[in-house]
């Protein structure tokens, strides 16, 4: 598979760009990445919680080395009231792995694209304006003035997809208007998270959660910083993409929660003034019908969106980003140049194979956050009162790993010696 005249464009350099890209030079094939900000490592960012399926890929791809020392070794969540009073305690992130197999704990955090970082083809401070198919392949359009050709476009270029956009305009040219069938993406809650400097007496490798009615907050801290997202249900749901905060709606934000312990001895003002980086965003959640068009295909945030209360939405684009690789490999290996009929039939597999997964995440996230923030009586009762009675968290997390982390996918034509935890994982 060295030489052949495939070629995909990768729009977007965030994670899961980034891993399709990792994927598709180990399987030889070529690739070039279009990322609109001039560099790829950025010092803000979120958080990010790594499953051990998203692990495994890493591991796959010889990219943990570069997660050492980069992440906060997490092995209890506490659940505080917003005095800091304790509600429980649980070792939730020790249940799913083996204490032995380090990395195969939930508990990698590390920022955004630091790590996967060893692409060689890369275009960076340039947008994509627009995209032409042909019968034998696509011309992307570039912010520059320049055009790429490739074989195909992957559109990983996140909730504000242009590609998304594109593809569904080049759909309803041929008649076929796909936009009208998907649903509105609609942010429901608002986030101001960030890092902060490590504050004394922030205990180090507890994740801290508050719920209460309409508000939640999450953090965590290493020894010199603290990662942290701080969640308020919006007013009136709204579409609106793009909102840019103004200076006064985040004061606004950060009064309302001048009452809050995010730690047993940390209040969130105290947090505030010791912050190096913030941003205040809405959170969207939303699952697209349609994630290809001809030899266009959408991954990651671009065609699945959820709030960041459950920590899935990089792990489930990184499978999407494993599942769409595996199959182009297998796709090139019987063709090295497929048509674009061919394409979409392999497009059309790598969705049916992920949609579905992807609506239970979505599902599981949306859950989460209306737990998180007592979005009723009923979802406080059920959520925060009878569902950690019925399935206390050594049970849970057993089942989470038993139901869904142990069946996920890896890349296929990768073989090296995995490493496995408590919960063998289904596939070798
Ligand atoms: C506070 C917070 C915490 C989170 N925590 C977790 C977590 O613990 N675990 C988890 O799994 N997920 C988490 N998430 C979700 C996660 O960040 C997203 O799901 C993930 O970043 C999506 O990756 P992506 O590569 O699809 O898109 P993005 O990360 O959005 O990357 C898209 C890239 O495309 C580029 N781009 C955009 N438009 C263009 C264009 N026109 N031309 C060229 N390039 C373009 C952008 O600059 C960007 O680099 C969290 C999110 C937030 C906000």
């Amino acid at each position: 598979m060295a030489s052949n005249k495939f070629r995909a464009i990768i729009i977007g350099g965030g994670p899961v760009g980034l891993t399709i890209a990792n994927g598709l030079e180990r399987a030889g094939l070529d690739f070039l990445i279009i990322e609109r900000h001039p560099t790829f490592i950025s010092e803000s960012g979120a958080g990010i919680m790594l499953w051990p399926h998203t692990v495994r890929v890493f591991d796959q791809l010889g990219l943990l080395e570069a997660c050492e020392g980069r992440y906060i070794p997490l092995h209890d969540k506490t659940l505080i009231h917003l005095d800091g009073t304790p509600v429980r305690n649980g070792a939730i992130f020790k249940y799913l792995s083996d204490k032995r197999v380090a990395f195969n704990d939930i508990c990698h955090y590390f920022h955004t694209n630091s790590s996967v970082v060893t692409a060689t083809h890369i275009r960076a401070g340039v947008g994509i304006e627009n995209i032409e198919m042909t019968k034998n392949g696509v011309q992307v359009h570039l912010s520059d003035g320049s055009v790429e050709e490739g074989s195909i476009v992957v559109g990983a270029d996140g909730i504000h997809s242009r590609t998304r956009c594109i593809m569904q305009e080049l759909a309803k040219k041929t008649g076929n208007d796909i936009a009208k069938d998907e649903d509105p993406i609609v942010a429901n809650y608002q986030i101001l998270y960030g890092r902060a400097k490590y504050v004394p007496n922030a205990e180090i490798g507890t994740f801290y959660e508050t719920h209460s009615t309409y508000r939640s907050s999450q953090i965590s801290a290493d020894g010199k910083r603290m990662h942290f997202g701080i969640y308020r249900k919006l007013p009136n749901p709204t579409t609106e993409l793009r909102k840019e905060y103004t200076e006064e709606e985040v004061a606004e934000f950060v009064e309302a929660f001048s009452d809050v312990m995010v730690m047993p001895k940390l209040s969130f003002p105290e947090l505030y003034k010791n912050c190096e980086w913030t941003k205040l965003q809405n959170q969207h959640e939303g699952l697209a019908k349609h994630w290809y068009y001809g030899r266009i295909v959408l991954a990651g945030d671009s065609c699945v969106q959820m709030t960041a209360a459950a920590g899935m939405g990089v792990n489930n684009g990184l499978q999407s980003a494993v599942v769409l690789v595996n199959k182009l490999y297998e796709a090139l290996s019987n063709s090295p140049n497929p048509d674009t009929e061919t394409l979409e039939r392999v497009f059309e597999e790598y969705q049916n194979a992920r949609r579905e997964e992807s609506l239970l995440i979505c599902q599981i996230a949306a859950r989460m956050i209306r737990v998180n923030t007592w979005d009723s009586y009923l979802t406080w009762f059920m959520g925060d009162v009878v569902f950690p009675w019925m399935l206390p968290e050594e049970k849970l997390m057993t089942k989470v790993g038993m139901e869904i982390v142990r069946g996920m996918q890896k890349f296929d034509f990768i073989k090296t010696d995995l490493k496995s935890g408590k919960i063998p994982w289904t596939s070798l």
